[in-house]
């Protein structure tokens, strides 16, 4: 059975939960264990599948096809563990789970209340699979003392009560401020903190004090003594240049000594780190710099792109180079030339996106790619961008557009290159949509295989004909501009096994043009880049050579 780790935040949100978690996973696993991250979020969405960029960051998706929060894209990167629906949920979803079963009549004419019902569901969800890892590290998101997530704490608190003794252990991050004036680190807050935690029958086992400089000793022991920790399980979390340093910081810190302490885990095996030093190594002394421009809609916000910023920097320490990543607002080229923006970058990145804004933009960043013999990557709306540029530009089709940006009924504006699918196959089965469907969760959404074209870029780049990557869109290029466009030398380089959906495309002559239909950046990592990351890469620190 496993042992469970609990793991809440205070004082302030954004602390760098989801990372903490993220590394004591990593740290766990290099002292030979198996582990399972979750997130059990408090907002009411059932998932974060519809909610805005802008407000929540990127959504990542899963291989079974759950679209869930960005600290699970954190929680793969550290641990190389594939996340699974069962590893997300949100009061919404769980809420939503009641009312249906109260309504199906499961409860037997029970009154329904938070609890049991609610935190039974919870708990529930919690001890999913937990039979099949040795730690479930399980974060709350939000912060104690926040309305919504009471039930979540209530859950966690019933929990280890049901458990044997010792089966459990709560880790709080909580912040601790720098009063320049004074020169002093405030460890009041976080006292706070901990007795509102307390307040609801939670007491921490380890506290993680996010801090700018070390945690002085006196501090250290006050917080100890006020919060009712041991001396040496007040980790401090300093801020990072890197947060692939977090492993190796936590470590020297002592949070997994503290972890396996608090477990009364003795002796504690010791951790084989070298993963991790390679992979600080190669962020620490890069042997030269790439910049590349990513043209998209949500660029004021870096977390809505946080996977392909990631795998960006994995591609650079594949190559042993710093990617420096510039975020281009694609609308900007609908009214100017994008020669001048462009010309500065080793590569283009366009990513992907949902509705007509900066479409435009972005299809002109395609032609300067294509035209101008610039790496491009394009990924989902991105590689649509591509088709669409080249079946104007090459294949005459000026009109050529997507069916997401023809909603206004009865007025065609676009030949839809790339259309609406309602209907495709996912393994043994058929799956159907209708074109007036939910928002929620209908996409073409989780791992779909993929066969290469043999020779093409992009087999070599996999090595492989046969690859599997995750998606998440409703529409999708037309096969049947198939033979125009490739006549023109766009060749669909990449097909789903039913030979009927385009998953890549690459222009022949170019030294490095490809668009896919997935999402690769969700399978990098830092320790095992993803091929087309790491390519592209290759390829843009060939072209700042040649300029
Ligand atoms: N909006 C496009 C679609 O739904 C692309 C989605 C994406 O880029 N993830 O097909």
């Amino acid at each position: 059975m496993a042992r469970f780790i609990f793991i809440t935040g205070g004082v302030v949100s954004s602390l760098g939960k989801g990372l903490a978690s993220a590394a004591l996973g990593a740290l766990l696993q290099a002292r030979g264990f198996t582990v399972r991250l979750r997130k059990l979020d408090p907002y009411l969405n059932v998932d974060p599948g519809t909610m805005s960029p802008f407000e929540h960051g990127e959504v990542f998706v899963t291989d079974d096809g759950a679209e869930t929060d960005l600290d699970l894209g954190h929680y793969e990167r550290f641990t190389g563990v594939a996340a699974r629906k069962t590893d997300s949920v949100s009061s919404g979803r769980i809420y939503s789970n009641v009312l249906e079963k109260e309504r199906r009549g499961d409860y037997l004419g029970k009154t329904i209340q938070v609890i049991p019902h609610v935190t039974n569901e919870i708990k529930d969800f919690i001890s999913i699979g937990e039979d099949e890892v040795d730690f479930m590290l399980c974060e709350i998101g939000g912060t104690v003392g926040d309305i919504e997530g009471l039930p979540f704490f209530e859950a966690i608190r019933q929990f280890s009560q049901e458990k044997p003794r010792g089966q459990c252990v709560f880790m709080h991050l909580t912040l601790l401020p720098y009063i320049k004036a004074s020169g002093e680190l405030k460890t009041k807050p976080t006292q706070h903190s901990v007795k509102e935690l307390r307040s609801i029958g939670l007491a921490p086992d380890i506290l993680v004090c996010r801090s700018e400089g070390p945690i002085p000793q006196k501090e250290r022991e006050k917080l100890a003594l006020f919060c009712n920790v041991r001396p040496d399980a007040v980790i401090a979390a300093q801020d990072l240049k890197s947060i692939y340093e977090a492993p190796l910081a936590y470590h020297r810190e002592g949070l997994d000594q503290a972890v396996l302490d608090a477990f009364q885990i003795s002796p504690a095996p010791k951790p084989e780190l070298s993963r991790w030093e390679d992979v600080a190594d190669r962020i620490h002394n890069p042997e030269g710099e790439v910049r590349v421009a990513i043209v998209g809609k949500y660029t004021q916000l870096e977390d809505a792109y946080k996977s392909i910023a990631e795998a960006l920097t994995h591609g650079g320490m594949a190559n042993r180079v710093r990617v420096t990543a510039d975020w281009i607002d694609a609308e900007i080229f609908e009214r100017e030339d994008p020669a001048p923006y462009l010309e500065e970058f080793d590569a283009i990145l366009v990513p992907g996106g949902f509705g007509e804004r900066g479409t435009e933009g972005k299809i002109k960043a395609a032609e300067f790619a294509r035209t101008r013999k610039v790496p491009y990557l394009g990924i989902c709306l991105g590689m649509q961008m591509a088709v669409i540029e080249a079946a104007r530009n090459l294949a005459e089709l000026g009109d050529a557009g997507s069916e997401e940006f023809d909603h206004e009924a009865g007025k065609k504006r676009f030949t839809p290159v790339v259309y609406h699918l309602k209907e495709w196959v996912q393994g043994n089965y058929k799956v159907t949509r209708k074109a007036d469907d939910d928002k929620g969760g209908t996409m073409r959404l989780g791992a779909y295989d993929a066969v290469l074209k043999e020779g093409s870029k992009v087999a070599q780049v996999y090595g492989s004909c046969q690859i599997e990557e995750r998606h998440r869109h409703r529409y999708e290029v037309d096969i049947k501009y198939r033979d125009a466009l490739e006549d023109k030398g766009l060749v669909f380089s990449g097909m789903s096994p039913d030979g009927r959906l385009p998953e890549i495309v690459e222009v022949a002559d170019h030294p490095w043009f490809i668009g896919v239909q997935f999402h690769p950046e969700l399978k990098s990592k830092p320790f095992e880049p993803h091929p087309l990351f790491a390519d592209f890469i290759r390829a843009a620190k060939e072209n700042s050579r040649l300029v």
